[in-house]
């Protein structure tokens, strides 16, 4: 293994750390998973992206990851200000539903697309309706130290006097002096003490579906909650990682330290990474203001701001075209270009697959070109290592394909760089390519055996000089997507750019 050392950007301390785990080689990371009530997006498929090629890069590093994504299905209000209806609670309302009916269809969506996407489930995916129990037990604990109270059936949590002894707001950059300016008005505070207050637990309105026994009546828990309660119960009070996209910093990912360290008194996350937005012509992407692109409306062109369907892979190569610190805009070009690049990606998975070393004792190892080869597998970990860019591991990884083309059409000779450099090479691209960036074939995998086929049915018509034969296959390659080219020592195929 190359001599490396991980650095994150940690939110928390607003700078790139060194990666040390709390427990090497152990590694706790959870990620805020999606509320089932709806479709999810292209905005929310990049950030969960996004962590699955985290994952799979500290896996790679031979971490062992306990990869911890939610699914939050209670408890998540239309507003932030704990106003509002429950989402899934409203959807089962208007589409005369069990909520958990709602539940399981969007979850089974959401599946579905990830599996699309390439990524790999989480270890544990929990559900925030099965953890009530915990929810209750942690809600108990923070109104016994002093930093939650109980008004008419719902438990709100004190900021105000959290902020006595720790400090709201210093994930997100926030002061709690402007917190309180900015919600000045009272009116429709309704019963918190203070507006900057938080629900824990909220008592059901008569009517509310979902609904549990608590000590404080029957209600449903705050969204906050579930996320501090369920990272705790499998990861421990203090872990490694804790994900999700930049609009979740506040309220959401605030509210948990908050509620964390009032339970416990112990910092819960040692590094905080956050994504960030997936945008239309500039716009965030979401849900509510309406410019919400869907996965499958991708995969099939049938968004009228697309020209031409895009596959799930060539999305895949867009989001590791662009680091996940930065903004990434969805655009035709952007996503033709991708496709482009994720085309060249697999001709050169499929020859690096194939290439056999040709041993040559009399062509000598030419140094320059190791050292190149060398130097462009370490530029790969090097861009992957500052932060999980893939945006430089990418266009590293494009620069060893070059290097397996120039072997693959006999411009460099493999004796020319050695049995190891030429191991190492291969290795390190196909390692890259499936299992850190995830990309996978999306062409129909019987394709080398059709394609062996008529190619013999080819070769045979040039033979013959049976050129209307020779052109039907060509029609015939072109649908099939692939493009035939003639070389010194016969024919080759790879698939169309
Ligand atoms: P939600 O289901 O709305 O809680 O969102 C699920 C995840 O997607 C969260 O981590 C959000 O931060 C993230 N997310 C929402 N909108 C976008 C966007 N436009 N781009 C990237 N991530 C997003
Ligand atoms: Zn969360």
């Amino acid at each position: 293994m190359i001599p490396h050392q991980l650095k994150v950007f940690n939110t928390l301390s607003r700078t790139k750390e060194p990666f040390e785990p709390l427990h090497p080689p152990f590694v706790g990371m959870y990620v805020c998973g999606p509320t089932v009530y709806n479709y999810v997006h292209l905005g929310n498929c990049r950030t969960f992206t996004c962590f699955d090629i985290i994952y799979r890069y500290l896996k790679h590093l031979g971490y062992q990851v306990r990869y911890v994504r939610n699914i939050t299905d209670v408890g998540h209000l239309e507003s932030d200000a704990d106003e509002g209806e429950d989402k899934i609670a409203k959807k089962a309302r208007l589409e005369n539903l069990e909520p958990m009916e709602v539940v399981q269809r969007y979850a089974n969506h959401f599946h579905l697309v990830m599996e699309q996407l390439n990524n790999l489930p989480p270890s544990i995916e929990p559900q925030a309706t099965g953890h009530i129990v915990e929810q209750i037990e942690m809600t108990k604990k923070i109104i016994e130290n002093g930093f939650a109270y109980q008004v008419n059936g719902s438990v709100y949590f004190d900021v105000r006097k959290y902020n006595l002894h720790y400090q709201y707001g210093k994930l997100s950059g926030r002061v709690i002096e402007e917190l309180i300016a900015g919600t000045r008005d009272l009116e429709g505070q309704g019963e918190k003490r203070n507006p900057e207050d938080f629900a824990l637990w909220k008592k059901a309105a008569p009517g509310h579906i979902m609904r549990w026994q608590s000590p404080w009546g029957e209600g449903f828990p705050g969204w906050h909650l579930e996320c501090s309660v369920m990272s705790q119960k499998y990861l421990g009070q203090t872990f490694d990682i804790h994900g999700g996209g930049m609009d979740l910093k506040f309220p959401h990912h605030e509210c948990e330290i908050a509620q964390s360290v009032g339970y416990c008194g112990k910092e819960p996350v040692k590094y905080w990474l956050h994504t960030n937005m997936l945008t239309v012509n500039g716009v965030r992407m979401s849900k509510s203001a309406g410019n919400g692109i869907l996965p499958h409306e991708l995969f099939t062109g049938t968004h009228p701001l697309l020209e031409r369907p895009y596959s799930p892979m060539t999305f895949r190569y867009a989001i590791l075209q662009t680091h996940y610190r930065s903004t990434m805009d969805i655009s035709n070009d952007a996503l033709k270009a991708a496709h482009k690049g994720y085309v060249r990606v697999i001709n050169g998975l499929r020859i690096a697959k194939k290439m056999q070393y040709l041993p040559d004792e009399n062509t000598p190892v030419q140094s320059k070109i190791v050292e190149e080869i060398q130097q462009i597998i370490q530029n790969i970990y090097k861009g992957m290592d500052d932060d999980f860019n893939t945006a430089v591991a990418l266009s590293a990884l494009l620069n060893l394909l070059k290097k397996i083309n120039s072997v693959h059409n006999g411009q460099i000779k493999p004796a020319e760089i050695g049995r190891e450099t030429f191991q190492q090479m291969l290795n390190t691209y196909i390692t890259f390519v499936e299992e850190v960036f995830g990309l996978r074939q999306e062409f129909r995998p019987d394709i080398e055996q059709v394609m062996e086929v008529l190619l013999n049915v080819y070769r045979q018509a040039k033979q013959n000089k049976d050129f209307g034969m020779v052109d039907k296959l060509r029609a015939e390659f072109r649908k099939l997507g692939v493009v035939v080219k003639d070389m010194k020592d016969g024919v080759d195929w790879a698939y169309e750019e």
